[in-house]
């Protein structure tokens, strides 16, 4: 079967009047980058968004990338055919013929031309009833093994078999800017992930600690940006050397507050290092007693550090729950390799579960806080990260 078109639905209650403008300009905007391919012809129709594909181009290219566009709810790959009963059931018989061997199958027509002359009843009833005549095959209504959808729309039907899911959400740069601080670890990829989803352009922060641990730990950042770039595009990652701050932490400080002292460290570090991003929030990874370090008592100590609010869209999710999400997007075949921790380096053996912030601000005395603030933002390095796609 040939497909000449896409049709990507999106779906946001509450769009209404310049948002949803907005929003559908933005989205268009994203699927032309994000597919980028020159000469796309992609533009709004009746709610929805109408790819028409040339010849030559890999459907399995635009597929991936679609799948990646925040804002899109699902897609389909479709063929196009003039919005009359012999030609919607001709198209059927061949998409339904053309698929693997089936029993059952239903026809599912909606159009959004108010003057189109039958209802989605009756083209659903003829275009039904031909291809059993075609076929020999059994229409079921409840849970059919196909469902050849129909869409009629702009004076064309648009006939497919199968819907692609998108990520859903909202167009990625629509809901302004954050930073992410970003490890090496399974959770924080996905936080960064659900706020691009939610549509905010996100900057990358990440804290490495050498020479004391390997370059390969900084280059797996880099793949899980270029992995999370698919969903935004190029990204931004701030790569900010932190050993001589927790050597000089872990030479004033007493060891069981250390985690927490790196932590608000790395909090003021990167909400001074993205304000020129005009950042929004700090968003983190942290979920609710997930470690010790993710008390009710020491997250509120960490985020106390910042002036920023910090996000934590992991707050509430269990661990099976992220990994699932991490399998989802991509990530997680990249967050377990082996790494470490910056954090690990110089890691006390008891460390505090319950940490007061006026403790934390007595250690915090015995250093000179904006001095190593301003010393990691000179040694700070930038990169743009591409996304790496598959095809
Ligand atoms: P993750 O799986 O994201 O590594 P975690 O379960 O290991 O998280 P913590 O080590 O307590 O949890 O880190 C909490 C959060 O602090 C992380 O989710 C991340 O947002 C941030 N963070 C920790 N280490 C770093 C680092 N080296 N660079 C940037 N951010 C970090
Ligand atoms: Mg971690």
């Amino acid at each position: 079967m040939t497909f000449s078109s896409i049709i990507v639905h999106y779906r946001e209650i509450g769009l209404k009047g310049r948002n949803r403008a907005r929003f559908e300009d933005a989205l268009v905007k994203n699927i032309k980058d994000t597919i980028a391919l020159r000469g796309l012809d992609v533009r709004r129709i009746f709610g929805r968004i109408l790819i028409t594909l040339g010849q030559d181009v890999s459907h399995e290219l635009i597929a991936e990338r679609l799948r990646h566009v925040p804002g899109v709810s699902h897609f389909l790959f479709a063929v196009r055919v003039a919005p009359t009963m012999p030609e919607m059931s001709q198209a059927a018989v061949a998409l339904l013929q053309s698929s693997e061997p089936f029993t059952t199958f239903r026809i599912e027509a909606r159009r959004s031309e108010k003057d189109f002359p039958f209802s989605s009843m009756d083209v659903n009833r003829a275009v039904g009833a031909a291809a059993v005549a075609a076929l020999g095959k059994r229409v079921k209504l409840v849970e059919p093994e196909r469902t050849c959808t129909i869409e009629i729309v702009g004076r064309n039907a648009f006939l497919s078999l199968a819907r692609v899911p998108g990520p859903g959400g909202l167009p990625a740069g629509i809901s302004g800017t954050v930073a992410a601080l970003l490890s090496g670890g399974i959770d924080s990829p996905v936080a960064a992930y659900k706020m691009i989803k939610r549509g905010a352009r996100t900057v990358f922060v990440h804290f490495h600690s050498m020479p004391f641990t390997s370059p390969a730990s900084v280059a797996k950042v880099r793949d899980l940006a270029a992995i999370l770039a698919r969903f935004q595009g190029a990204s931004t990652l701030y790569l900010v050397p932190f050993a001589d701050i927790q050597k000089t932490v872990m030479m004033e400080t007493a060891a069981r507050y250390r985690v927490l002292l790196y932590r608000r460290l790395m909090m003021r570090v990167a909400e001074a290092l993205t304000r020129k991003d005009r950042v929004g929030a700090l968003v983190t990874g942290e979920s609710l007693g997930q470690v010790a370090s993710q008390t009710l008592q020491n997250i509120s100590a960490i985020g106390e550090a910042a002036t920023l609010p910090v996000l934590r869209p992991l707050v509430g999710d269990d661990k099976e729950d992220i990994i699932t999400e991490a399998r989802k997007i991509g990530t997680f075949e990249t967050s377990i390799q082996p790494h470490d921790d910056c954090c690990q380096v110089f890691l006390p053996r008891s460390p505090a579960t319950k940490a007061r912030v006026a403790d934390l601000e007595m250690e915090e005395a015995r250093l000179n806080i904006p001095a190593l603030v301003q010393q990691a933002l000179e040694k700070t390095t930038v990169e743009e990260i591409q996304p790496k796609w598959q095809n």
